[in-house]
């Protein structure tokens, strides 16, 4: 019976027998401890019938977790140097498919092309390259083809911003990008010791699941973006301040009386202000802005 691939001595073994040496470009940090792993699968909440993308096997510690659970995994991999070493590490499992590609490059409704009609759910799994974190969450979130769940190892403080709630320090434009699409969680802070090599910062699971039905209905997304981009632009000043900037200092008085009719002191600041007041406002305020 063989070890894991996660087992910190069949990992050492497998980087030793190829030679392997870490990328620090392409954020690479391979995950060798079975808790962790044990807590991104039970936050996939896998089903046997479950399509999986994996963003950036490695050498396939968590692609192989994946694959005794589910129906299907492909695994979109962009280092070359990894695809000989999972042609070994995978060998015993027929349901993975490795796709030597740039994430950012291939959307999700391409990678899943050759397997449509897709019965079950749709799922993202990845401890993520931590450079391109937020674009390829965003990708993945705003793509043609929405997954059903997303479970994404990135920065414990990226995480905390995009699960962040009204009044909360780390409430801003990220936690309404994020929240407005799919419902978002932690399921897990993981240590910086949890990886080899280890970051400079600690870690945390985040589940994004999509809403059965969606409890934000946004008219103009562009312009709603530009509502929210604009009363988080400068943190300090107040939101009659940052919608001036927004809408031309021509119409004070206007926004004034949009503010109280809206309930909203003139001093509060956008960090106060839930989803819904947030389009509410970009109603109200849309024929202001070009
Ligand atoms: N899944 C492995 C694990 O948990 O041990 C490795 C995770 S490591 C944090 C990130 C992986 O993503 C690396 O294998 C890296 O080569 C790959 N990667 C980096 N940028 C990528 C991109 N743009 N597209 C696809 N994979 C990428």
């Amino acid at each position: 019976q063989r070890l894991d691939i996660a087992d910190p001595i069949r990992t050492q073994a497998i980087l030793h027998q190829f030679g392997f040496k870490f990328k620090k470009s392409l954020g690479q940090n391979f995950l060798t401890n079975r808790k962790v792993l044990g807590a991104i699968v039970a936050a996939a909440d896998l089903a046997a019938t479950d399509t999986v993308i994996e963003i950036g096997p490695g050498i396939g510690s968590l692609t192989e977790q994946l694959a005794r659970r589910v129906k299907q995994v492909i695994a979109v991999e962009i280092d070359q140097r990894l695809l000989p070493i999972l042609a070994e590490t995978l060998a015993p499992y027929d349901n993975i498919q490795v796709v030597n590609q740039d994430i950012l490059k291939r959307s999700l409704a391409e990678l899943l092309a050759p397997y449509q009609p897709i019965s079950g759910q749709i799922k993202v799994v990845a401890n993520l390259p931590y450079y391109i974190t937020t674009p390829i969450m965003f990708q993945l979130i705003n793509g043609v083809v929405q997954p059903d769940r997303l479970v994404l190892m990135i920065q414990k403080e990226v995480a905390q911003r995009i699960i962040a709630h009204p009044g909360h320090k780390d409430y801003g434009a990220l936690s309404i990008g994020v929240q407005t699409k799919m419902h978002a969680e932690i399921a897990e802070i993981v240590p910086k010791t949890a990886f080899i090599p280890q970051p400079n910062v600690d870690s945390a699971v985040l589940t994004l699941t999509r809403y059965d039905e969606s409890p934000y209905q946004i008219a103009n997304q562009a312009m709603f973006d530009q509502v929210v981009q604009s009363c988080f632009q400068q943190r300090r000043k107040n939101l009659l301040n940052n919608l001036l900037h927004l809408c031309g200092k021509n119409h004070r008085d206007e926004l004034v009386s949009i503010l109280a009719d809206l309930g909203l002191a003139p001093n509060i600041r956008g960090e106060q202000l839930s989803i819904e007041q947030f389009i509410e406002l970009t109603t109200a305020v849309s024929k202001f802005i070009h």
